[in-house]
């Protein structure tokens, strides 16, 4: 008898024909109905057991977040709320969980709890939900650059190269404690870190992209990303994952238009292959506005959302545009922003990018040309001098999801730029190689996917879309 999943065996026409399934108790009722579920879905199946057929030990052990395995019929179910149920035969109990000390009871539990329990909060109908879409949406990654003509690309985890120069890095230590490597006055020598040269964990693929992109066209990087962000947001982690594409010959524009098309498309991809995991997530969301006052209600429910971003076109606004917008602009009667916009030049903050988007405009926008000096130095010239070929995507509920531009190509103003910033060119040495020997115009962009994650699933905190979270006070899982 072939063992096979419980999404499969609800989907099953019932013959009264012999299962077999594993998975977790989810409840027991009345010492008579098993909700068993085994994580391949949203939805349990319900085992009916006569309790007069099994000894005392097995219906004891029969708890919720026990592990067993059911063999029995399979039929067309007899009560409300299910089309099929197994009449069970035979119990075998791999594991009980003790009813006073499983922490996941079937009462809904506070995120916050959760995270406490992040060994065992994917046994919860929310957190199963998001993790199915996770991978759904990594899944539909990697199909649609597949699709493209994109190569996958590795980068680096350990690298020498601070690509946004913004100084979040973990650096990487083989130092010996008790006998380092000093410099002339005696400090710890910290350039000598990794056996002999200085490391840190990647906080971006970008620039080792840009070389792989100039030989194979069209690379993506998919990977672990890291920065010492101590900010404790509900946007930001010290370890996430970023979609890297990068792209030799296409330009500022051909970028937005990648970045929309590709995150259309895999909201496509979910809306088409994760129905129950959105609608029991919607459900959820929406019980919860209900206990906010009207007006903080969001106007969409989740899939509303999700069908109104994949049918509109994104609104495409220069920087400068932007900002003469929030200068004329409240967030609401009352209220002025936090952060003032008084002049050309500041750069935004998210309370801004969330009235553009979410009050202003009411739809994802890409913020482009942005004044040079708030960027990073690898970015596009424009010919005024002044601004960079620089593009944010901002998204309702979550502010920037993409960063990107088009690359400076132009060896000199390359060079030009990093000494003005005082970046020694030995340090990016094979960089500037890039720009010596056939160089091209070239573009790419950084997406958090747990930030995409967030916008499908809905949820309000970026530790709850990623399994095990790495946030300044929180690694210890
Ligand atoms: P933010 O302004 O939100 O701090 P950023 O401008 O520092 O983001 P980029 O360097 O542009 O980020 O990185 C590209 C993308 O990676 C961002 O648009 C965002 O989606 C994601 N990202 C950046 N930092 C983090 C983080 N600490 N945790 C999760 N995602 C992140
Ligand atoms: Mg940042
Ligand atoms: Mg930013
Ligand atoms: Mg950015």
């Amino acid at each position: 008898m072939a063992q096979i999943s419980i999404q499969q065996l609800l989907v099953t026409e019932p013959k009264s024909q012999d299962v077999e399934v594993n998975g977790w108790v989810k409840t027991f009722r009345s010492n008579r109905f098993i909700a068993l579920n085994d994580g391949s879905t949203i939805n349990n199946i319900q085992c009916v057991v006569d309790f007069e057929n099994f000894d005392e030990k097995t219906i004891k052990a029969i708890n919720t977040g026990a592990a067993l395995n059911i063999k029995g019929k399979l039929i067309e179910s007899q009560g409300k709320g299910q089309d099929v149920e197994i009449v069970v035969e035979e119990i075998y109990v791999h594991g009980a969980a003790d009813p006073e000390s499983y922490p996941i009871q079937p009462k809904k539990h506070s995120l916050e709890f959760l995270r406490e329990k992040a060994h065992l909060r994917v046994r919860t109908n929310t957190f199963s939900a998001i993790m199915r879409l996770r991978s759904a949406l990594a899944f539909a990654v990697h199909d649609y650059f597949q699709r493209n003509g994109f190569y996958y690309f590795h980068a680096p985890i350990i690298t020498g190269s601070d690509a946004e120069g913004a100084g979040e890095m973990f650096r990487v230590t083989t130092l010996d404690e008790k006998n380092p490597p000093l410099t002339e006055e005696g400090r710890v020598n910290y350039k000598e870190d990794f056996f002999g040269k200085e490391t840190n964990l990647t906080v971006s693929g970008q620039l080792e992209a840009e070389a792989y992109a100039m030989g194979l066209g069209k690379v993506y990087t998919f990977g672990p990303t890291f920065r010492a962000e101590n900010s404790n947001t509900s946007r930001h982690l010290a370890e996430f994952w970023m979609i890297e594409p990068e792209m030799a010959f296409y330009d500022l524009s051909m970028n937005m238009d990648l970045a929309e098309d590709f995150i259309k498309s895999v909201l496509r991809y979910v809306l088409e292959h994760c129905k129950d995991d959105l609608k029991f997530l919607e459900k959820r969301l929406l019980d919860e506005e209900k206990t906010k006052p009207q007006a903080e209600r969001s106007e969409m429910a989740l899939i509303e959302k999700l069908r109104f971003v994949v049918d509109n076109n994104f609104k495409r606004v220069t920087y400068t545009e932007a900002i003469d917008i929030l200068r004329n602009s409240k967030p609401n009667k009352k209220k002025k922003f936090e952060y003032p916009i008084d002049e050309w030049g500041a750069d935004l903050q998210s309370e801004h990018e969330r009235f553009l988007v979410e009050k202003h405009f009411k739809c994802p926008v890409i913020l482009f040309d942005y004044p040079a000096k708030i960027k990073a130095f690898y970015m596009r010239l424009n010919e005024d001098g002044k601004t960079v070929r620089a593009m944010d995507v901002l998204f309702p509920g979550i502010g920037e999801i993409v960063g990107g531009s088009q690359r400076e190509e132009r060896l000199e103003v390359l060079q030009q730029k990093m000494a003005d910033l005082g970046i020694e060119e030995e340090e990016l040495w094979w960089y500037l190689e890039l720009r010596k020997f056939g160089t091209a115009v070239h573009s790419g962009f950084g997406l958090g996917f747990e930030r995409l994650v967030l916008f499908v699933t809905g949820m309000g905190n970026i530790r709850d879309v990623i399994p095990f979270p790495r946030t300044p006070q929180n690694a210890s899982f």
